[in-house]
């Protein structure tokens, strides 16, 4: 019981621990989602500001483009007027006017435009086949000219007045930006901020794994950016297939522009301190734990101990320390017990007192010693003859003995009375002893009721073997009722 309550009460420690653990657990993955898009807010503020500012850029210009007089004024001032408004731009690459076949018929770069044809462009070739007049950002891609390096075009369509594909207006801007904006944000070890693209490819990127140049890279075909690229933000466990471990992804699509920025955080370092803390937890715990079980156990273990004692010692109270029998303490208890019992049932209640005949000269013959002996094995004889549960032989004292017979008259007193009597009486001799042990037994048989006292039967018996003795011993009275 008392280990069962331990054990229910380990459990239930263990089952709270666990919750709380659980829930810290939680907590740690929200405050990293919350620190995620905080960052992922930060730049997309950043780049919508950015892309804001290349639009106008091309707004300016194609507005500019449009005014009839551009034309009549000198190269280097419709330079001016063009790109003027282009300069704020940061991390700037060239801005170009496109004509219909993909030529360039003016250039931020020089007042006489460079000789190229971008009409292989995919935003080149978009803007022809489509009349949105939305701003489209492509790429990436590697510029041809200037730093040649990593951009990502911003365009605009060319519509002649009737809405016709007359060319585009188009602005790069280097990745380098990026990096420059990502490098001041912070998401912790082993974590990366990356920008994709709608299509899934890598446009910048930011973490500690230097050495690891993935721009350009379509990731598309990853089941982790699928399930970017199906959703507008949102923020998923999974396992990296570029690191092999568990990442908590957290990503948002920038504005309405088709550009995703995707913080990954490793779980180790998101759950570093959950870990610290659930190790230090789980483990006090587990000692606690132990520790209740194992004084449960040893009080438990004390308790067992406490009550086998108090049992022996219960039944040295109530034993006689010579024979085994029950001794005058407990059957003085039993006969009261007994005599209520009777009263109940309406059933008589015999007492059988047996005296072993002329001792004092058997102790005479073979000593004290030897006397012992034999009072040991009357006591079995007599043990051995009572059978049911309820029936209680007793040493009232010196040679003689007492069996206490519930639920029995005085026939059947006697009958069992004459067999422990012929059974002493057949015991085999002590040391060649030509005189065999006996005993003389008187029976007293009553119906208990409230205005007797069991002692009554005491005097009746005691009567009674006074007969047999008289009458001139191993023998039972009264021989007839
Ligand atoms: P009777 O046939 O009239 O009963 O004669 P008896 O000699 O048995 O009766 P008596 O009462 O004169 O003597 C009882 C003797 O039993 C006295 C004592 O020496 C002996 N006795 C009583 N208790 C013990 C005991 O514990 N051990 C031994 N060895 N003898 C005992
Ligand atoms: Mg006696
Ligand atoms: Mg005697």
């Amino acid at each position: 019981m008392l280990m069962l309550g331990s054990v229910l009460a380990v459990i239930a420690i263990l089952t709270i621990v666990a919750s709380l653990l659980i829930r810290e657990r939680g907590n740690a993955t929200e405050s990293a989602v919350r620190s995620a898009n905080n960052v992922v807010q930060l730049i997309d503020a950043d780049v919508q500001r950015s892309a804001e500012l290349y639009d106008t850029s091309l707004k300016g210009l194609i507005s500019a483009w449009q005014r009839q007089d551009v034309t009549s004024i000198s190269p280097e001032l419709r330079q001016l007027v063009f790109f003027d408004r282009a300069t704020a731009a940061p991390f700037k690459g060239d801005m170009v006017l496109l004509d219909r076949r993909g030529d360039i018929i003016a250039d931020s770069v020089s007042v006489i435009p460079r000789e190229d044809n971008f009409s292989d462009r995919s935003s080149f070739q978009k803007h022809r086949e489509s009349a949105s007049l939305a701003m489209r950002v492509d790429g990436p891609f590697k510029s041809r000219w200037g730093f040649k390096d990593w951009c990502i075009s911003f365009s605009r369509r060319l519509p002649s007045a009737d809405g016709q594909f007359v060319g585009i207006a188009a602005a790069t801007m280097r990745l380098s930006y990026f990096n420059q904006l990502f490098r001041s944000l912070d998401v912790g070890k082993n974590s990366s901020i990356n920008l994709i693209n709608a299509e899934g490819v890598l446009l910048a990127r930011q973490s500690d794994d230097a050495g690891k140049s993935l721009i350009g890279e379509d990731f598309s075909q990853r089941p982790n950016f699928q399930r970017i690229l199906n959703q507008v933000s949102g923020h998923f466990s999974a396992m990296s297939e570029l690191y092999g471990t568990e990442r908590l992804y957290t990503f948002s699509r920038v504005g309405d522009l088709p550009l995703i920025v995707v913080v990954a955080q490793s779980q180790d370092e998101v759950y570093a301190v959950w870990k610290r803390n659930a190790l230090l937890v789980a483990s006090a715990t587990g000692l606690l734990c132990l520790g209740i079980l194992w004084l449960s156990w040893l009080l438990g273990k004390q308790l067992r101990l406490r009550h086998n004692a108090e049992q022996e010692l219960a039944e040295l109270a109530s034993t006689d320390v010579l024979t085994g029998l029950a001794n005058r303490r407990r059957l003085d208890q039993v006969l009261k017990q007994e005599w209520l019992r009777g009263m109940r049932s309406g059933k008589s209640l015999s007492l059988l007192m047996i005296d072993v005949d002329h001792f004092k000269a058997f102790n005479d013959r073979h000593g004290h010693h030897g006397g012992d002996v034999a009072l040991r094995n009357v006591a079995q004889t007599i043990s051995a003859n009572i059978r049911r549960p309820g029936d209680l032989a007793a040493r009232y004292g010196g040679e003689e003995f007492l069996v206490v017979l519930p639920e029995t008259d005085l026939a059947g007193a006697r009958v069992l009375a004459e067999k422990i009597r012929a059974a002493i009486e057949s015991l085999p001799p002590f040391e060649d002893d030509p005189s065999p042990i006996t005993a003389s037994i008187g029976i007293a048989s009553h119906l208990p009721h409230a205005a007797d006292r069991p002692e009554q039967l005491f005097n009746v018996a005691d009567k009674a073997l006074y007969l047999a003795k008289r009458n001139g011993r191993n023998r039972v009275e009264p021989t007839e009722s």
